[in-house]
């Protein structure tokens, strides 16, 4: 049986744990493979590229599949079009396999502790140890409703975009999309065809030029250019930008206010609440038989049972490496590093950080002492400032 799909828990304990096996875990990977580390990365999924093949048919990505490869193979084809998910899911599992990456699939895990200097990582019954974890379980991972949700009258059919999959799953009659980010508008222009739509939210800005080819190669280096370089922590600018924008919906990248009107999707300002089982928007109630939840997502770390959490339940890291707990590091967060860095241009740029970072400090740690100690108020971390 072929490596990377084989599910039997290795015999041998790794020296590195990656949880996670989407493009975070397979850009991380690579570098590990490269570097000899011995690692395994363990996923949820029956299958790599799961994650991206489980959400709605017709989704295609934004970013054009010059912008969509990870470290070390490029993605095939025409390099100005924008791959369907399904593209992008076999993409990465044959990212896996070429690179002969170690992932174990359909291993859940529930549990990372540190015990005896080391962390104790669990699935149901199968444990490993390691002296790294790289959290790498994605960003849209539980899925947002609002608690009124509960009140909508058990007649109509609520769906999170989480699991919207195509207009059959609906009732007959109206639909309201609740939320306008991108997943929002996409989902309700598609819905426009077979249902009367509307849609409640405000985005969050709109790309100013049309999406498609020529905003590929036009505009989107310098789109990159700016999430990557621009809109990160690493310049002033960034750094006070990004807690706002983090906070605030998305653009609309394809489809826009006029797209949406055009196709005949009507704006109903914000939903706050629910009447006789009805929701209400701007104080009116609105008579729809389905409701699709697009209201975001958050990540997940109930399972990590480490002091890795700030006030507000954030990992607290830097650039990946998670400052309270040693040997524990994160990659694909929301705004983490860039205002890119929970999609494929950001995680790509995040990976080979991390990967140099964790190289320093194995090379500091395996490197004796040359001379006498030095002085504490000296002594700096070269892997501290490779930022
Ligand atoms: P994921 O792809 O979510 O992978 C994480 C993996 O970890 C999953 O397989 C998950 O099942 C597994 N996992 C989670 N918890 C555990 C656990 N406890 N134990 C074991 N396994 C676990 N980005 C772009 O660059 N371009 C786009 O066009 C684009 N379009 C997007 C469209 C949508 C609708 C969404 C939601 C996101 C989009 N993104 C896009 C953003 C981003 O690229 C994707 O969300 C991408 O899937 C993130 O990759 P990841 O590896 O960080 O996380």
């Amino acid at each position: 049986m072929n490596e990377t799909h084989d599910t039997r828990e290795p015999t041998r304990v790794p020296d590195t744990v990656v949880i996670g096996g989407g493009q975070a875990g397979l850009a991380i990977g690579f570098h590990l493979k490269r570097e000899d580390r011995d690692f395994v990365i363990l996923d949820e999924q029956q299958r790599i590229g799961d994650a991206w093949r489980k959400r709605w048919d017709s989704l295609r990505l934004f970013t054009p599949a010059r912008y969509d490869g990870l470290p070390g193979m490029r993605f095939p084809g025409d390099g100005l079009s924008f791959p369907t998910k399904d593209e992008l899911a076999d993409y990465l599992e044959e990212y896996a396999n070429r690179n002969a990456l170690p992932v174990r699939t359909g291993v859940r895990v529930d549990g990372v502790r540190r015990e005896d200097g080391r962390f104790a990582i669990s699935a149901g019954d199968r444990r490993w140890t390691a002296e790294r974890v790289i959290l790498t379980t994605g960003a849209f991972r539980d899925p947002r409703v609002p608690d009124f949700a509960r009140e909508l009258a058990t007649s109509i059919l609520q769906l999170h975009s989480a699991d919207y999959r195509n207009p059959l799953q609906l009732q007959p009659g109206p639909v309201l999309v609740v939320g306008l980010g991108n997943s929002g508008a996409e989902i309700a222009r598609e819905l426009s065809r077979t249902h009367p739509t509307s849609v409640s939210g405000i985005p969050g800005g709109e790309l100013p030029v049309r999406h498609g080819r020529a905003a590929a190669r036009l505009v989107f280096p310098a789109v990159r250019f700016i999430g990557l370089h621009v809109l990160s922590r690493g310049t002033p600018i960034g750094r006070r930008m990004l807690p706002k924008l983090a906070t605030r919906a998305a653009p609309l990248i394809r489809t826009r206010r006029r797209e949406l009107a055009a196709a005949g999707v009507v704006s109903v300002g914000r939903v706050t609440g629910v009447s006789d089982g009805l929701p209400v928007a701007d104080g009116r109630v609105l008579a729809v038989t389905n409701v699709i939840w697009c209201t975001g997502f958050r990540p997940d770390f109930s399972w990590l049972q480490v002091p890795a959490f700030d006030e507000t339940g954030r990992i607290r890291q830097w650039r990946g490496v998670v400052t309270s707990v040693p040997g524990l590091y994160v990659l694909g967060l929301d705004a983490m590093y860039s205002i890119n860095s929970e999609s494929l241009p950001g995680t790509v740029r995040d990976a080979a950080y991390l990967a140099r970072h964790i190289a320093a400090e194995r090379h500091l740690s395996a490197t004796p002492p040359r001379t006498a100690p030095v002085p504490a108020s000296s002594r700096h971390s070269t892997a501290a400032h490779t930022a």
